[in-house]
């Protein structure tokens, strides 16, 4: 939709120049409608760096991208849409309504009034090439011929939203390189059964630390950590979730053949010394109770029988026979309550792809391909992927405001 609108702007002669969206499902924008809850979280307000920093994979190639079109751009150009927007924490914006169906409204408005061809329930089967030049599409077994054809077919996440990677195929059918896609911003699987019985559980301000554990068969010659945050997590009947985690997947992928370990520090805000001082205060305070009535006051309830458990302490034990040692022991426990990632949930759950169409096939400034004249990519087909907070919506803007452009001249 952005390229369009943009190629349409940037024509040289509007009235000669006919663009069409070509749209399989039966309306336009269906995963713009579930982004952000609902609420689509189309950027986020903040510089260039902000953005380049919160891309994950192939952030340079996003340079002139984001120097053409902006997030102050995009805000710029909803407003300009007559869509209210506002800024909330993490500066994610999102419509002033709440609702996600009114970005796709305004774009759907715009679209009409400049007369850009939609069609829906349009499957496109393939890119036509002559001469290393487009030539055209195909779709319902006929051949459409176009000067330029944008592919903007998304990535292989939520494919029920009609992101089904065929934008994959025709890239690598006509000879571009494509980086095997994986999901991303994804929640992971834990091997222990503990997560299972803290299903449910919302852990806040906790820090976790993933760390690649040494090994000969991924050459791995000590331990590497991997990735370290604070903020918010959850447990799962498969195992973790939540902003905290879904941030952290997306670092993760080359380590999984390998063995790798989540540690959660569940009291960050006190260092190993306090937090000692802490439960020495807590066991005094319940001396004549058993271990398992003593943990109250520093954790949630349904966390407390994991950490009975994990602490090798008995739970009947009195508090005032627990030993140093077995203090000590339990204290380390909380600031490293570890767990072993075994992989990562499926497409079916990933807010985003990760891989796709090399960048090194792209041209960063105009998203035309350099192999094929007249080609061009945007959005989460091209191998690049950010972080939450908009950026990922942020990078389709400013890709499909490039491509179009350049597509009409
Ligand atoms: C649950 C969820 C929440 C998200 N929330 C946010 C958020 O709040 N903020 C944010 O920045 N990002 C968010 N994202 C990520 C964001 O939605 C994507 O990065 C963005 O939509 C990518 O845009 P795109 O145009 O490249 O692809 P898509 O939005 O996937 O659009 C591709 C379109 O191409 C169509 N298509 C595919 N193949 C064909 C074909 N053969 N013929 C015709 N049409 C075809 C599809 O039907 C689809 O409509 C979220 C993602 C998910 C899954």
């Amino acid at each position: 939709m952005m390229a369009a609108i943009a190629a349409c702007s940037a024509a040289p002669e509007k009235d000669k120049i006919k663009i069409t969206i070509y749209e399989k499902n039966d309306r336009l924008g269906k995963k713009l409608f579930i982004t952000g809850k609902g609420r689509c979280n189309l950027t986020n307000h903040c510089d260039k760096d902000t953005l380049l920093r919160n891309t994950v994979s192939n952030p340079r190639f996003l340079y002139s991208a984001f120097d053409a079109f902006d997030s102050m751009s995009t805000e710029a150009f909803f407003e300009s849409l007559g869509l209210k927007i506002k800024t909330e924490r993490g500066n994610r914006v999102f419509p002033a309504s709440d609702h996600s169906s009114d970005v796709i409204s305004v774009l759907h408005t715009k679209i009409k009034r400049l007369g850009i061809e939609v069609k829906l329930d349009s499957e496109v089967k393939s890119i036509e090439i002559k001469d290393n030049k487009v030539s055209g599409l195909t779709l319902n077994g006929k051949s459409y011929d176009y000067d330029a054809v944008i592919i903007a077919s998304g990535g292989l996440s939520y494919p029920l939203t009609g992101s089904t990677g065929d934008g994959f195929k025709w890239a690598k059918n006509t000879g571009h390189r494509v980086t095997v896609p994986e999901p991303a911003l994804v929640p992971m699987v834990i091997k222990e059964e503990c997560c299972r019985r803290l299903m449910g559980l919302s852990l806040k301000n906790v820090k976790i630390k993933l760390v690649a554990e040494k090994n000969p068969d991924t050459g791995l010659k000590k331990d590497k950590i991997i990735y370290e945050e604070f903020g918010e997590m959850l447990f799962t009947h498969f195992g973790v979730s939540g902003p905290l985690i879904l941030s952290a997947s997306s670092y993760i992928h080359k380590y999984l053949n390998g063995s790798l370990k989540l540690f959660i520090d569940l009291k960050p805000a006190l260092d190993y010394n306090m937090l000692d001082e802490r439960v020495l205060r807590d066991f005094e305070q319940f001396s004549n109770k058993q271990f398992q009535n003593s943990l109250d006051k520093l954790f949630p309830k349904k966390l407390i029988p994991e950490i009975v458990r994990c602490s090798g302490i008995m739970p009947e034990k009195r508090v005032n026979e627990i030993t140093r040692e077995e203090r000590h022991r339990l204290v380390k426990l909380i600031k490293n309550f570890s767990l072993t990632v075994t992989g990562l949930r499926g497409f079916d759950e990933a807010i985003i792809t990760k891989g796709g169409v090399s960048v090194k096939d792209i041209n960063p400034k105009t998203m035309e391909s350099k192999l094929i004249t007249g080609l061009f990519f945007a959005g989460e087909v091209i191998d690049v992927d950010a972080l939450t907070g908009g950026f990922n919506l942020q990078i389709a803007w400013s890709t499909g405001y490039a491509a179009g452009t350049y597509a009409a001249n």
